[in-house]
């Protein structure tokens, strides 16, 4: 039998979790599927929110601390400090708060559960669990299936530029509250970093792999640098990594009664990779874009959540798109070497907001 749901959100992370709740919310029947079998889990995050995103990390045990500021390394030594207001989260308790308040608010919500075919004409998706294979007919659907959408593919949209990265999870030696990041040719089409929680850092780094596949040989440098510094111990008690999309906005976030958020929209920051927060803020968009377009008939809903999202993060995305084809054409030569290059093209510097 076809199950019918108003809104299909494909996806339960930051960005299908406030989809999911908004549009719960405005009293729309919301299905929720998500492969993964638990929410938020396993973690690929270094765990970092802006401090504005606090009120979406209330629940017990999502804060673990703040982060007051950065400190940016370049490779002649010299360290610029700037301010970082932010917190350090539990990022699977983020998730699954967003989740619960989802159900909470009426969404029903199926793990174990992926997005295997779409006919978007027809509004008809296929949903493969364990037991079976579902067919399940919307109104609206939601992609927060991350960087690798399957809707996006589905819809013949183009594949996303990735960057990859790795990290490790290690015992820190000392209360911290600034973020390090390092800016290197050892990391080419990305950079380091350490993240403090509590007792524990997250140390991690991205890179291009069009500049190098191997980011186990430059992370473990980085790790026994900081052993040999008595800054972070030698075990690690958790490892990840993950693809984070840098090719900037979509050219289409709309797709006839489909909306893409996230990072399957392409709204994570090119730069910094950050992209929690767009999720969430263009996922509770496309919530209630999505109960303007059901419930008040308002036939603009879909252009307004474009609209609204290209006014909120296009320019931004735009410059991290710039910049970082301008530094892709430095990586791996003298000017590499160089601060010059890195404070052009890191967000702690002048120089990155300059034309
Ligand atoms: C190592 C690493 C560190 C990062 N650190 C930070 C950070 O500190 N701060 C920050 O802001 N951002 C960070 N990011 C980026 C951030 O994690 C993402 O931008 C964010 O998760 C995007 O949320 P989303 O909901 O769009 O996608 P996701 O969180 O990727 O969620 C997508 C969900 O869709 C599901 N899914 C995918 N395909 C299907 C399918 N076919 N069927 C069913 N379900 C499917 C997946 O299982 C997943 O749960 C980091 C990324 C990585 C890889």
């Amino acid at each position: 039998m076809v199950k019918k749901v108003d809104v299909l959100i494909i996806g339960l992370g930051p960005a299908g979790g406030a989809a999911a709740v908004a549009a719960a919310r405005e009293g729309l029947s919301v299905l929720v599927i998500d492969r993964r079998k638990e929410v938020g889990l396993p973690v690929q995050c270094a765990e970092f929110i802006p401090l504005p995103m606090g009120k979406y990390a209330q629940s017990e045990g999502v804060i673990f601390q703040r982060i007051t500021g950065m400190k940016s390394l370049l490779p002649s030594g010299a360290v610029e400090e700037t301010e970082f207001p932010g917190l350090m989260i539990d990022r699977a308790a983020f998730d699954q708060a967003l989740a619960n308040e989802a159900a909470r608010n009426g969404a029903v919500l199926q793990l174990e559960s992926r997005l295997v075919r779409l006919d978007a004409a027809e509004s008809r998706a296929w949903i493969k669990t364990a037991l079976a294979e579902e067919e399940i007919e919307y109104r609206v659907l939601i992609a927060a299936d991350g960087p690798h959408s399957t809707v996006a593919e589905s819809l013949g949209l183009p594949e996303l530029d990735i960057v990859h990265t790795r990290q490790y999870t290690v015992p820190l030696k000392q209360a911290y509250e600034d973020t390090d990041i390092w800016l290197s040719d050892a990391f080419p089409g990305g950079y380091g970093w350490l993240f403090p929680k509590g007792k524990f850092a997250n140390l991690g780094l991205g890179a291009d792999k069009h500049f190098t596949a191997d980011l186990k040989t430059p992370l473990d440098a980085l790790h026994s640098q900081l052993v040999a510094e008595g800054r972070v111990g030698e075990e690690i008690s958790y490892r990840t990594g993950g693809a984070i999309p840098v090719g900037g906005l979509r050219e289409q976030l709309v797709v006839g009664n489909i909306m893409l958020t996230g990072d399957a929209a392409g709204l994570t920051h090119p730069i910094t990779g950050a992209g929690i927060s767009a999720g969430v803020v263009s996922g509770e968009r496309a919530g209630q874009a999505a109960a303007a377009w059901l419930n008040g008939q308002d036939k603009k809903a879909f252009a307004d959540f474009e609209e609204d999202i290209r006014d909120q993060f296009e320019t931004t995305l735009k410059r991290a798109v710039e910049r970082r084809q301008w530094l892709n054409q430095h990586w791996k030569s003298e000017e590499a070497q160089k601060d010059a290059m890195h404070r052009k093209g890191w967000i702690a510097f002048p120089e990155y907001f300059s034309v």
